[in-house]
Formats: C-alpha cells, sequence, structure tokens
C-alpha cells in the first residue's frame, strides 16, 4: 500500500502503544518517518523491530516539551529532507488523581505533555507547512476529553484543550493549504491503559458496543486515512475509534 508514499513525517511518543503502531503502519504505506520518544532504549527496540524499513525510519530521543530540541529537530528533518509533510502529535501522559488528591505537579505535568507540547510541535511544524503551501497536523485527543472521566481532572483537562486548539488551527492553517485533525481514541490496550485498575479496565470495554478494548493499529489506521490525500476534505474535526463508547 502506498496510501502516504515518500511523505515525510514526525510520529511523536513513536517508541510505544499507539505511536509504535503508527509509525509501523505509516512506514507500510511508504512513509519516511521520524520518530520521537522520551527513551532512548525503546528507540533502540523500535528500529530494529523496522530495521527492514532502512533509512525510512529514523529515532530521535527528545522530550517534546523541551522547545529548543523541537525546533532544532524540525529545522534539522527540513534541512535533511527539504519538507516536512505530517506531524502526529500523539506522545501523552497519565498521572491520575481525584480532584481533592491531585498535585498540583501532577497537574502542570499532563499539561505540559499532553498540552503545551502540542502546541510547541504544531507551531514548529506550521512554520515549515507554511512556507510550503501544504501539511497535515493531528492530534492526539480522547475520548474523555469529550465525556470527562472520573478521575482525570488534569488528563480530560488537556485532552479537551487538545480540540479546542484543533480547531483554532483549522480555521487559522487551512487556508494556507494545511490540513488539521484531530483522533480521540477510547480504551486501546496500551501501556497507558494497562495501568488502570483490572475492574475499571473491564467496566470501560463493557461500555463500548463493541464490547472490548480496541487494538493501537485500529487507531494507526485512522491516522493513516487522516494523513493521506484520501481525507483532502476532512478539516477541524475530531475523529472518535472508540468502539461507539458510550459515555
Ligand atoms: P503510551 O503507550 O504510554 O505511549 C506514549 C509514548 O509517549 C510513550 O513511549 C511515552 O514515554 C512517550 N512520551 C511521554 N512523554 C513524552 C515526552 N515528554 N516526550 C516524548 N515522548 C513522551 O500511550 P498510548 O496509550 O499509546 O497513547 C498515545 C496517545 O493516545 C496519548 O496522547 C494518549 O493520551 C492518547 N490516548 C490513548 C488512549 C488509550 O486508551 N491508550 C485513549 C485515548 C487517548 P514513557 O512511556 O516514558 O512515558
Amino acid at each position: 500500500m502506498d496510501l502516504l508514499k515518500d511523505r515525510v513525517a514526525i510520529i511523536t511518543g513513536g517508541a510505544a502503544g499507539i505511536g509504535m503502531a503508527t509509525v509501523g503502519r505509516f512506514l507500510s504505506e511508504g512513509a519516511i518517518v521520524s520518530a520521537w520518544d522520551i527513551d532512548q532504549a525503546l528507540g533502540n527496540e523500535l528500529l530494529k523491530q523496522f530495521q527492514s524499513y532502512g533509512d525510512n525510519l529514523e529515532f530521535k530521543a527528545l522530550d517534546v516539551t523541551d522547545e529548543q530540541a523541537v525546533t532544532e529537530t524540525v529545522a534539522d528533518i527540513v534541512t535533511r529532507y527539504g519538507r516536512l509533510d505530517i506531524l502526529i502529535n500523539n506522545a501523552g501522559i497519565t498521572r491520575d488523581a481525584t480532584l481533592v488528591k491531585m498535585e498540583s505537579s501532577a497537574f502542570d505535568q499532563v499539561i505540559n505533555v499532553n498540552l503545551k507540547a502540542v502546541y510547541l510541535c504544531g507551531q514548529a511544524a506550521a512554520r515549515v507547512m507554511i512556507e510550503q503551501g501544504s501539511g497535515v497536523i493531528i492530534n492526539a485527543s480522547s475520548v474523555v476529553g469529550l465525556y470527562g472521566n472520573f478521575g482525570q481532572t488534569n488528563y480530560v483537562a488537556s485532552k479537551a484543550g487538545v480540540i479546542g486548539m484543533t480547531q483554532v488551527w483549522a480555521r487559522e492553517l487551512g487556508r494556507k493549504g494545511i490540513r488539521v485533525n484531530a483522533v480521540a481514541p477510547g480504551f486501546i490496550a496500551t501501556e497507558m491503559v494497562k495501568k488502570m485498575p483490572e475492574k475499571v479496565i473491564e467496566m470501560m470495554s463493557g461500555k463500548a458496543p463493541l464490547q472490548r478494548l480496541g487494538e493501537p493499529a485500529e487507531v494507526a489506521a485512522v491516522y493513516a486515512f487522516l494523513a493521506s490525500d484520501e481525507a483532502s476534505f476532512v478539516h477541524g474535526t475530531t475523529i472518535s475509534v472508540d468502539g461507539g463508547l458510550i459515555a
């Protein structure tokens, strides 16, 4: 399949979970992928897993909250490849607690990674994409950003914020040839969800009419569609990938 042939893509949080599945899917669709993640060891495993794609995959050990690193790495990609076609703003964390128990440091951490870093990466990418007159930005939200969730004040605030930011960028960047959308996964079988108590996971998968957790590849498929020309008139929206979850 060649849905993304020769497109240059950054995928943040690309060494685990949904990000890793998206790296694999984008490579299989012919993309040239720069996978960013905080953990070099995970990055080495990623490179090993997808070594058959050769130079089409590189890994950058990078903290997406580090503005200088983000700006420099985007500039370096543009120097080497001549352009940047796709940004998947996927990196994200949870630090759950009920409102009364939440530490403000946990609130700040989650907002920094899930919201501020989406802004930092989005801004760096948009500056390049405006110059070239084309590009696609896709931001990771969550169903909980649409409906709320017990014990996730910080996470829900960040994911609702991502939807708002996506709508702003759609208005600002659409006229410059850049499409912007968000994806709102439901409960997907990754490390992030495995951290939740078994009872909560069972309850959440039971709430989805499809009666199961989603697989990372099922979210990656939607990223691939949205990033491709197949989605050429899809703009400013949030697509749920949640098995029909009823809040
Ligand atoms: P995951 O398995 O935890 O993978 C996220 C990756 O991002 C990890 O490798 C993580 O590294 C990395 N990361 C964290 N902070 C970073 C930073 N500051 N800079 C660079 N990389 C960083 O998560 P996932 O479940 O695949 O989720 C991916 C995205 O989808 C997230 O934005 C998440 O909020 C969203 N989402 C997930 C679900 C779900 O059910 N899984 C549902 C809705 C939305 P560490 O492991 O070292 O933190």
